[in-house]
């Protein structure tokens, strides 16, 4: 206990013993309300000399109960990873079908560089990407929002298709957040390099403009069942009408515009 603590309680207690004494001099007829008071007085300096030899601890059970808090609050957050079962999604092939596919319908329009992505954004080959209704779009790291036009229409239509497609009508405004669209051929290298096990190396379908990876669904309820159901029933009815292609990774649904 330090010196400066035993000063002030001893000060204090001299200042509640002295104001009893005044108010038993001054003030006898209200004396059982002054007394009251210097009792009070005197509880709370005695809580302090008990408290503060073991403020380290109660520092400590303050702080645990408030992280308790925060934890439960980041536990209701109202997003869930796209981590629900993929079992009814169709796997399309890779190489045959996503690459080729991408390589076909764009003729070729590969994105080497900066210098490459700005040229067909300059042409009008590849066009902006808005947050529309029922999707919205991350922080973007290794890619940029431009899609080409079948691609953006793809896009939209999905978000919009989504929304029709959810059944409970508290959870209408539930929304898919798209993780990744564009990659250069230099970006893309740089996220194989960050996740050498998820990643394609060559030619990806990002990096010709057509297609995008879904990562999670945000529900306003933090209920995630109707979201997922109307989100895979319209990525599979989509690729049923053979507008997109699907390949279900990890952490995410890739998609690849077909047409
Ligand atoms: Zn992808």
């Amino acid at each position: 206990m330090s010196k400066t603590f035993l000063f002030i309680a001893l000060a204090m207690i001299v200042l509640a013993v002295l104001g009893l004494y005044v108010a038993f001099r001054i003030f006898k007829k209200s004396m059982k309300l002054m007394t009251a008071l210097m009792l009070l007085g005197g509880a709370v300096v005695f809580i302090g000399i008990i408290a503060y030899p073991k403020r380290a601890r109660i520092k400590r059970e303050i702080k645990k109960v408030l992280s308790l808090k925060d934890k439960v609050r980041r536990r209701t957050s109202p997003t869930c990873d796209c981590t629900w079962n993929y079992s009814s999604l169709k796997k399309d092939e890779f190489t045959t079908m996503h690459k080729a596919t991408a390589q076909r319908i764009t003729n070729g329009m590969y994105l080497v560089n900066e210098k490459t992505r700005v040229k067909w954004i300059n042409r009008g080959k590849l066009l902006p990407v808005e947050e529309k209704e029922g999707f919205a779009i991350a922080k973007l790291d290794y890619s940029k929002a431009y899609l080409t036009a079948i691609a953006r229409k793809r896009l939209y239509e999905l978000g919009q298709r989504f929304r029709q497609n959810i059944q409970e009508p508290d959870e209408k405004m539930s929304y898919f957040v798209v993780s990744s669209v564009t990659r250069t051929q230099v970006e893309q290298a740089a996220i194989c390099e960050k996740y050498p096990r998820a990643c394609t190396k060559d030619h990806s379908p990002h990096s010709y403009g057509v297609a995008f990876d879904i990562y999670r669904i945000v529900s306003p309820n933090n209920r995630c069942e109707a979201g997922s159901k109307a989100l895979e029933k319209v990525l599979q009815q989509m690729q049923a009408e053979n507008k997109i292609l699907l390949c279900p990774e990890s952490r995410c649904i890739h998609v690849t515009v077909r047409g």
